[in-house]
Formats: structure tokens, sequence, C-alpha cells
């Protein structure tokens, strides 16, 4: 077991030795030292996103790489799919840049049906330049079905780009960039990546290259083709958060020790624990055939989820609290990342002795 006992959905608990990668000398990002760190964390970066094609670090949060996914492909129509208050942004995102954005949306706590996408696409075939999907929603706890949602932009309009939030998934769930046919996929790397906030990590296809080349417009900071001239390079467009690029570093490797399928199953093994064990004074609020390996949100039977988060405070356990419309009536646990089952087991016998 370790000293994890923070268990909000992101930033998670970071363990001492990649706090201690972050106190490294500096280095200048056009060096060869810095080429060689790069190349390590490309090197990581693409089997976790399973791709052959380019992976990007930028010093944003997820936030800023998800406008940049818009940004270089999209000018007229995107289509989002929403269900919950992140994949929402998606929306927010599209409009404050101009784009005439359409969603197709579900009630909070279900997944998206791949027929509604379906359905919405055949007769606006090549209506949309890009399709927003949001492989794990945060507010809900579930998970979306991208292999599936995917599939269906593919056969119903083919020149539609995919870009997929992988925020709150990548490192705990997997993903399958190439064989799914994405286009942009975007984490953060303080949630199943389990480093500080800072910086986020994306995948790019060169279909959405060869996009970004058509937009007139892309700004500086997030042009993808800047990127990738400076990728490769062996290094990145502007100063980066070095800090967080020898984090990276170390914890990719660290990763790949422990393998992402027994990274995966750990996650999987910690879900099954939260529903488990809660389920006798707390009702899953998601859909349990979509519910998320990463975060669950909860409805006590007993308490308000303000009580027991302020109980398991005092007991030196942070949980996280119900997030938009489900702020009042959920607390959500986080259990991703670098925490282990017997952390959360742990947790969950002080949950269930105050619950
Ligand atoms: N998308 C999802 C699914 C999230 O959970 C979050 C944050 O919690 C975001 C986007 C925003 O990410 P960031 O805060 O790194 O910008």
């Amino acid at each position: 077991m370790s000293e994890c006992r923070f268990f909000i959905p992101g930033p998670t608990w970071v363990r001492p030795e990649i706090l201690g990668e972050m106190t490294k000398p500096m280095m200048g990002h056009r060096s060869a030292e810095f080429r060689d760190l790069f190349t390590r964390i490309v090197a990581g970066l693409k089997p976790l996103f399973g791709t052959t094609q380019d992976a990007f670090v930028a010093t944003c949060s997820g936030t800023g790489l998800l406008e940049a996914a818009l940004i270089n492909t999209a000018t007229r129509r995107v289509l989002v799919t929403v269900c919950g208050a992140f994949s929402e942004r998606w929306f927010a995102i599209a409009g404050s840049l101009g784009l005439e954005a359409d969603k197709i949306e579900v009630p909070w706590g279900q997944a998206i049906d791949p027929d509604d996408l379906a359905n919405h696409l055949a007769s606006r075939r090549g209506h949309y330049d890009t399709v927003c999907i949001t492989h794990n929603e945060t507010s809900t706890g579930v998970t979306n079905d991208v292999a599936a949602l995917a599939r269906v932009v593919r056969n119903e309009s083919p020149d539609t780009l995919v870009l997929v939030d992988a925020v709150s998934s990548l490192g705990g769930i997997e993903v399958r960039f190439d064989d799914w046919g994405l286009d942009v996929c975007v984490a953060s790397v303080q949630k199943g990546l389990a480093l500080p906030p800072g910086i986020a990590v994306a995948a790019v296809s060169e279909r959405a290259l060869a996009c970004a080349k058509k937009v007139p417009y892309r700004g500086v900071y997030f042009d993808f083709l800047a990127y990738k001239k400076h990728a490769d390079d062996g290094s990145v467009p502007s100063t980066p958060s070095l800090p967080h690029f020898y984090a990276l570093a170390r914890q990719l490797d660290d990763m790949a020790k422990e393998t992402l399928e027994t990274r995966y199953a750990r996650h999987r093994a910690m879900r099954a624990a939260v529903i488990e064990r809660t389920s006798p004074y707390a009702k899953l609020a998601a859909d349990p055939e979509h519910a998320s390996n990463t975060v669950s949100a909860l409805q006590p039977l007993h308490a308000t989820p303000d009580a027991i988060r302020s109980e398991m405070k005092k007991r030196g356990f942070t949980l996280g609290g119900g997030y938009g419309q489900w702020k009042e009536t959920t607390f959500r646990i986080g259990h991703m990342g670098d925490m282990t089952l017997d952390d959360i087991q742990n947790m969950l016998e002080v949950l269930g002795a105050i619950s």
C-alpha cells in the first residue's frame, strides 16, 4: 500500500519518485539532452495511445489541446456528442472559435449510443468537419465506446475527422488510436498518468496534419504543423515545462515496466471494489454497463454527499465532490493513476464505517 489518501478524479496523488524527477537541473530545449528526453517520451507515448503516428506534448492543461484539436481541423461545422459536463466543453470551445456546432445528447449517466450517431450522420454525409467524442465523462463516471462511435463516423461520413477527449481515460483505460481510426486524441497528465497538472499530450493522425495545412489561421501556440516540425527535430515549438517533461519520461518508463495490460487490469479491479463495497449505502449514478474504470459518481442513500466527504476529510481522506447538475446529489471517487487496489480498499474500509 502507498501513502495515497487522495481520491478526487484529478489531479491525482503523485508518487514521491515522480515529484523527485521534477527537481532535476534545467537544460536548453534545443539541446542534445532535451532531444534524448523528448525522444524517450515520444517512444513511451506511442504505445500508450496505440499509434505509430505523431505524439505531441504541450505545456498547457488538457483544455489547451482540445482547443488545438478544433483549431487545426475544423473551419465550418462540428458535431459534439454530449453526455455530461466535460463533453459539453467541446461544444463551448467550438462556439468560442466561431464554428457552427450541433450536438447529440443523452441524459447524464448514459453513454452515447452509436445508433443515434449513425442516424444523425446518415443524412449528413460530409456535413461536419469533425465529430467530437469524450472517451471518459468525468462528471458522470461513464466510458463511451469510442471504437464503435469512431467506426460509425468512418462508415457514415468518411471525410469527417474524429477528435477524442481522453483526458480522464489515458493511462487507466485502453486507447487504440490507430485501430479505432482516430484523428486527434488528447489527454491531461494529472489523471491516469498521475503527474502534477501542467502539460498535456496528444496523438495526431496524418489525416489531421493534412487537414491543418488547409486551415489558414491556426494561431501560433497551438499550431500542429509547428509541433510536427519541431517534433521531427526532437523538440517543441516554445519553452516547455521541463520539470514535467522529466516526470513524464520517468512515468512512461515505469508504466512500461508495470505493463499496460496490468495497469488496465488494476484500474478494472479498483472500479469493481468501489462499486461492490459502496453498494450497501450508495447507488452508482452511471449506467453500470458503461461504468468507468477511473472514476465513480455515487449517490449516497443515508447521508448527504457533503457530510460523507467532510467525515472522510476528518479521517485524512479526500474524496471528490459531485459535478454540475449532480453537484448536490453525488460525490465522486477517483480510482486512477498510481494508487493501488490496497489504497482503495483501505479508503473503502473507512468509508463503509461512516456511511
Ligand atoms: N475533459 C475531461 C473529460 C475532464 O475530466 C477534464 C478535467 O477534469 C477536462 C476535459 C479539462 O481538462 P484540464 O483541466 O486538464 O484542462
